[in-house]
């Protein structure tokens, strides 16, 4: 494993995906570090990562202890069970999962700031993801305008693993007019202005439509 060439090569891919793209905004690599120890991330802290997420409380905790004097943004990108948020959520500066109106109100009792999030969307359909439906957005944004610790940056969404190229290609570009027509809407506490979408095997296509987070793990630990 090469960190240094590892992480020039997923520089080097994004910046094309984004040139291909005529993106003119920038796009933001998440190192996922959940497959690696302490020691291995802050390698690639090193290389001049500012992004870290962990999908699991007790891996962010500790990450987070030990890297915590470094200049870095946290993203807590798995789903979140309820009874944990009050142990990380204020350390977190992105929560990616947004996924229930009830998880929407624990961080609201628990939070000592706005806390910003990405609201998960299931644009699939598939029974399996986590998410919310297209179809129950509205009722649910009615909700969460309730709560002023939720700030919701975005959209993030996560494609089957088995999607084809056509498939990824759909999954994205809805995801990416609903993320649009949201940012129009100009909800107090709701900017929707970033996307959080791509991982290792399919950020190419997130960033063609217009993903401003990327989450990629295995790519920089191969
Ligand atoms: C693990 C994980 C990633 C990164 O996946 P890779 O395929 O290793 O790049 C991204 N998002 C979430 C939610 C994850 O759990």
């Amino acid at each position: 494993m090469n960190l240094i060439e590892n992480a020039n090569l997923v520089r080097e891919q994004v910046e094309t995906a984004r040139n291909k793209a005529n993106r003119q905004d920038p796009v933001n690599i998440i190192a996922v570090t959940k497959y690696v120890d302490v020691e291995t991330a802050e390698a690639l802290v090193k290389t001049g990562i500012q992004h870290i997420a962990e999908n699991r409380v007790d891996k962010f905790l500790e990450k987070y202890q030990a890297l915590k004097d470094y200049d870095l943004t946290w993203h807590l990108i798995g789903s979140l069970q309820r009874r944990k948020v009050k142990d990380v959520i204020n350390l977190v500066d992105y929560f990616h999962a947004l996924d229930s109106v009830k998880l929407a109100q624990e961080i609201q009792k628990r939070a000592e700031h706005p806390i910003k999030c990405f609201l998960q969307v299931n644009i699939s359909g598939e029974e399996s993801k986590h998410g919310f439906s297209v179809d129950e957005l509205d009722t649910v944004l009615a909700d969460i305008a309730q709560l002023d610790k939720i700030k919701i940056v975005g959209l993030m969404t996560m494609a089957p693993f088995e999607a084809s190229q056509e498939e990824l290609q759909d999954i994205f570009s809805k995801t990416h007019q609903l993320q649009k027509q949201l940012e129009k809407k100009q909800l107090k506490n709701m900017p929707f202005s970033e996307l959080s979408m791509g991982m290792s095997r399919d950020f190419e296509v997130a960033i063609e439509n217009g993903a401003t987070y990327v989450r990629i793990g295995s790519s920089f630990f191969k």
